[in-house]
């Protein structure tokens, strides 16, 4: 950090206010953990200066040996981990592993049948009008994913997202009265639309999916039942979503972030099954170009990590935590989206309960040094940014060690806050979305207790204090 300082003692100081940001408040963002120092170190040396486009023992550049080594290795532990056919690891994001697996579907289903009707497997060698014959067929595919509302991801076809360009999409919705995802209404869809790609997986929906079921209905219809894992990949690594629940024996494609459950380094993964290894491995040229050798090699960490038996414990404990916070709103008479979680999040509506705007309610938690973020929830009338909801999560706060005790006291304060909030007026007398009015005293109450609660679990208590000050 001294070095950092004398170069540019802006950017020391926001790493050091950033560590005690972190320290001073709940994190309970679903998508956020903490990374183990390790992991951190592992990412932050000479590695970055390092370029290898291409893949282990196939590079563009000179010099790639360690590079090779670190790869094949994080390839082979992600592969050991989840029990995949195989597995990579150059994606540097979620968002780029969800494209790198669009691209190689739309290879393998869509362009090679072209190509072989025009009898060249080489679109590079193509001419400009047969490589526009091919483009027509490949940009009129299919996708059949999770709406936004209902908790699919930004990657998932919304139309402000490249994947929107890419597909023809169609999206299915969680059930109105339920809050479920209901598969014999998702059957009815599938034969309706034909897509040929199934997409499921979630950043806001808190309960488990039927892989092996959701494969069945693929194969109904000759779709590739693409799962992206983003969110619960620890879930899968601890073995807590197990059997029909674990998508990589059953989806032909899995992504993921590693940065999330799986409490890794910020980037992304890919698991296929044999017949997409190919066209997977090919992310670049398709559309990656370097890839990231320090984060390869912290993802090789944080694979390690999650093979130990005490990676199992804890992802067990996200899942029993999420299950005792959601219980303990219920009963503080919040409104829990389904009832309930099976994972590692859980969904609260604000505006019904206590007539605010999810933005109102992010904002007096934060204030209350309670991290979390504002969530659409489905058929949402308030829209994407002010929202109607909080998406709450457990496993950055199961990182630290807190216990369903705490969970008992995060719901109370949670409840205590909301329930003395009320929305601000705007000057034409209307209800504002944004702004809010608390009780001073409240605030105070509730930041001692979140405060009291954070004493007892330090982050990185192994960091010196003397550097960080
Ligand atoms: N997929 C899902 C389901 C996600 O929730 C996210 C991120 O929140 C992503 C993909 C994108 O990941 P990244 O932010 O690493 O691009």
């Amino acid at each position: 950090l001294d070095q950092i300082t004398t170069v540019s003692p802006s950017i020391a100081a926001n790493i050091i206010q950033e560590l005690q940001d972190q320290r001073g408040n709940l994190k309970m963002i679903a998508s956020e953990n903490y990374s183990s120092l390790t992991t951190q170190l592992t990412m932050g040396n000479l590695l970055t200066d390092k370029y290898a486009e291409g893949y282990p023992h196939h590079r563009f550049y000179a010099g790639c040996d360690n590079v090779d080594a670190i790869e094949a290795e994080a390839a082979q532990l992600a592969q050991e981990l989840f029990g995949a056919d195989y597995a990579y690891v150059q994606p540097h994001s979620g968002a780029d592993a969800n494209l790198v697996a669009f691209l190689a579907i739309l290879s393998a289903k869509a362009q090679k049948p072209v190509l072989a009707e025009l009898g060249q497997e080489d679109p590079s060698k193509l001419s400009r009008e047969d490589w526009n014959k091919v483009r027509e067929v490949v940009h009129n595919q299919r996708l059949l994913s999770l709406d936004y509302y209902s908790g699919g991801h930004l990657t998932h076809g919304y139309r402000h997202n490249i994947s929107s360009h890419l597909f023809d999409v169609s999206t299915y919705s969680v059930d109105r009265q339920t809050g479920l995802i209901n598969l014999d209404q998702l059957r009815q869809q599938l034969h309706e639309v034909r897509p040929l790609i199934l997409l499921a997986g979630y950043s806001a929906y808190p309960r488990k999916l039927n892989f092996a079921r959701m494969r069945e209905l693929a194969d109904e219809v000759g779709a590739v039942l693409m799962v992206d894992m983003a969110h619960f990949a620890g879930l899968v690594a601890g073995k807590v979503f197990s059997g029909e629940f674990d998508p990589v024996p059953y989806a032909h494609i899995v992504t993921s972030t590693t940065h999330k459950t799986l409490r890794g380094p910020r980037g992304g993964l890919i698991l296929c099954k044999e017949e997409f290894a190919e066209w997977v491995n090919k992310g670049c040229p398709a559309m990656l170009g370097g890839p990231l050798p320090h984060v390869m090699a912290a993802k090789a960490i944080a694979f390690r990590e999650a093979s130990r038996p005490e990676f199992q414990t804890y992802a067990a404990k996200i899942v029993e935590n999420s299950q005792a916070l959601a219980a303990a709103c219920v009963a503080e008479g919040l409104d829990v989206l389904t009832g309930g979680s099976d994972n590692h999040l859980l969904l609260i509506d604000v505006a019904k309960t206590f007539g605010l705007t999810g933005r109102q309610a992010e904002s007096v938690l934060r204030e209350c040094k309670i991290t979390l973020n504002r969530n659409s929830l489905p058929f949402d009338v308030n829209g994407p940014w002010y929202t109607s909801g909080l998406r709450i999560g457990t496993p950055a706060i199961t990182t630290l060690g807190m216990g369903t005790a705490e969970m008992r006291e995060i719901a109370n304060i949670i409840k205590r806050v909301l329930s003395n909030v009320t929305a601000a007026k705007t000057a034409s007398g209307k209800k504002s979305l944004n702004k809010y009015i608390l009780d001073n005293e409240i605030l105070a109450e509730a930041q001692k207790r979140v405060e009291a609660l954070l004493a007892n679990y330090p982050l990185y208590p192994e960091l010196d204090l003397n550097l960080v000050q």
